[in-house]
């Protein structure tokens, strides 16, 4: 499957309080060991079975935590089984439901230092995208050392400060080992990517976001694009469609591997963002 994205939902926030079937996705497999598992198609949340516990990377908005609940569930897991959650980035629809599910599951709650001193300064700057949505205050356990992978069981995932859409933002490597074949995947999750926090009218009006995390997002186009990664993953579903690939994945002999993904989608965030330069 070649790389495309799709446009945005409008008013996700809205839709999900009120008409959730209409973003409602069943979780599905991605690899021998991640599955999608938000339970809604607007923003992406992986649960990675290490083998000892699970580590759940973003947990979506409270609107929709009943639906990211229910597809741990009917994966088999408990909740209890989430022992670490990592965050990709202070703004709500990724963080929303932390401090919710951590007092159900009881996991250690993971974000980068930068962000969360962005979230405790400038919390109006979070994109809480309705005003009738229902973020409760959370606090990190851990930060992120990007020289000091965080282990769980026999995943290793490794972080990547990579600032712009935030200033903390953070990407997501880990290695898979196929139990048909002996071979091993990299999994990659790009933090954010989204322009609509790279751009000078966000820039006029920002008390902590500067032109300065443009450039830097610009400037590290290279060394992304450098990387080997054979299962790209987006934060939001949009930006590389892997909805699409809901139900594809059958067995490990079956397993979805695009090494060209992760270019071609680093390189097309960077043109949209450039374009509104
Ligand atoms: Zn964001």
């Amino acid at each position: 499957m070649p790389f495309r994205c799709t446009k945005p939902t409008p008013d996700p926030v809205a839709t999900l309080a009120y008409r959730p079937w209409e973003l409602a996705i069943e979780p599905f497999q991605l690899s021998p060991q991640t599955w999608y598992v938000s339970g809604q198609t607007w923003v992406g949340a992986y649960l990675i079975d290490t083998g000892d516990g699970c580590i759940l990377i973003d947990t979506a908005i409270p609107e929709s935590l009943a639906m990211l609940v229910e597809s741990i569930m009917k994966l088999g897991y408990r909740l209890t089984d989430i022992r670490k959650i990592l965050l990709s980035h202070a703004h709500f629809d990724h963080c929303g439901a932390a401090e919710q599910l951590r007092r159900m599951c009881g996991a250690e709650l993971w974000m980068s230092r930068e962000d969360w001193e962005f979230y405790r300064n400038v919390p109006e700057e979070t994109l809480v995208l309705d005003k009738d949505s229902h973020p409760q205050d959370f606090a990190a356990d851990h930060f992120y050392q990007d020289d000091r992978p965080i282990e769980l069981g026999n995943i290793r995932i490794r972080t990547m400060l990579t600032p712009g859409h935030t200033i903390g933002c953070t990407s997501f490597f880990w290695e898979e080992k196929n139990p048909a074949d002996g071979k091993t995947y990299t999994l990659g999750m790009h933090g954010g990517v989204g322009a609509n926090t790279m751009n000078d009218r966000y820039y006029s009006t920002s008390k902590w976001l500067t032109p300065a995390l443009r450039d830097r997002f610009l400037a590290d186009e290279e060394k992304l694009t450098a990387l080997h990664v054979d299962i790209a993953l987006p934060s939001h579903p949009n930006q590389i469609e892997i909805v699409d690939r809901a139900g594809t994945y059958t067995n490990e002999n079956n397993i979805y591997c695009d090494e060209t993904v992760w270019a071609d989608f680093i390189r097309e965030r960077v043109r949209q963002v450039r374009a509104l330069m």
